[in-house]
């Protein structure tokens, strides 16, 4: 998209600031700004990094960390992911094939977490099905996203590693949790031509990024950069 820079303050200008008041809109221009700077230059993610509050997404005690580039515990041992993950990953998975419209189809996340990369894909994607198989956390995030009111976002409960099949296919797939492989249900469900990005177990129990392509030939595998994500665990609880 040509103009990012304009793009961004257009967009951070057109957030409500729904009683939390002009600072944290600026607090969060900063946070993109600071992104932009890292190297992330797909407009349409900054935008949407723009106009959610992450602010409201992690206790209160936590809020002033809010738009650090840092990870923040959501509470049972898990975490919501830094911005600058968040935005590279969303921007790997644009890289994949878009809607007439720019945005991506239908996409699948594993990992609802505290609900915020979901809120943060509502506004690139057509629809979000968002699987958290902690009931707690799946909880918390409809708390989250209540007020928010995003049409487009599903929130189920269950083992994410089965994927949602009543969703699919899907045009795109993003994991926020990591296992040895990626599940088999996953690139089955992914639409021909779809994208999944997902950090996988490398040797010695590191993590790095992956970015799968399901094409007509088969399915193209990139591995990225070393990553640091909550492991991937099958069951709910
Ligand atoms: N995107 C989230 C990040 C949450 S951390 C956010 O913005 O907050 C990753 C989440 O993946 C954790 O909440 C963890 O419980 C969940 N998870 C791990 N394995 C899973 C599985 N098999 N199915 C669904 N969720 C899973």
């Amino acid at each position: 998209m040509a103009g990012g820079k304009n793009d961004i303050k257009k967009a951070v200008k057109t957030v409500t600031p729904g009683g939390v008041g002009l600072d944290s809109q600026a607090v969060r221009a900063r946070m993109v700004r600071k992104l932009a700077a890292q190297g992330l230059s797909d407009a349409r993610v900054l935008a949407a990094m723009g106009l959610v509050e992450r602010h409201r997404f992690v206790d209160t005690a936590l809020a002033n960390q809010a738009y650090e580039d840092t990870s923040l515990p959501i509470g049972l041992g898990q975490t919501i992911s830094k911005p600058n993950v968040v935005a590279r990953m969303l921007e790997l998975l644009r890289g994949g094939a878009l809607e007439a419209n720019g945005k991506l189809g239908r996409v699948l996340e594993i990992g609802t977490g505290c609900g915020y990369q979901a809120a943060v894909l509502s506004h690139l994607a057509t629809e979000v099905y968002s699987m958290e198989r902690l009931r707690s956390l799946h909880d918390k995030a409809r708390e989250n996203l209540r007020t928010l009111r995003l049409p487009n976002v599903h929130l189920l409960f269950g083992d994410g590693m089965a994927g949602f099949p009543k969703g699919a296919p899907y045009a795109a797939i993003i994991a926020a949790a990591g296992g040895q492989a990626i599940p088999p249900a996953w690139i089955e469900q992914l639409a021909p031509g779809g994208r999944l990005v997902a950090p996988i177990q490398t040797a010695g129990g590191a993590q790095a990024l992956v970015v799968l392509d399901k094409t007509m030939q088969g399915v193209r595998q990139t591995v990225l950069e070393a990553v640091h994500f909550v492991p991937l665990k099958s069951g709910t609880s």
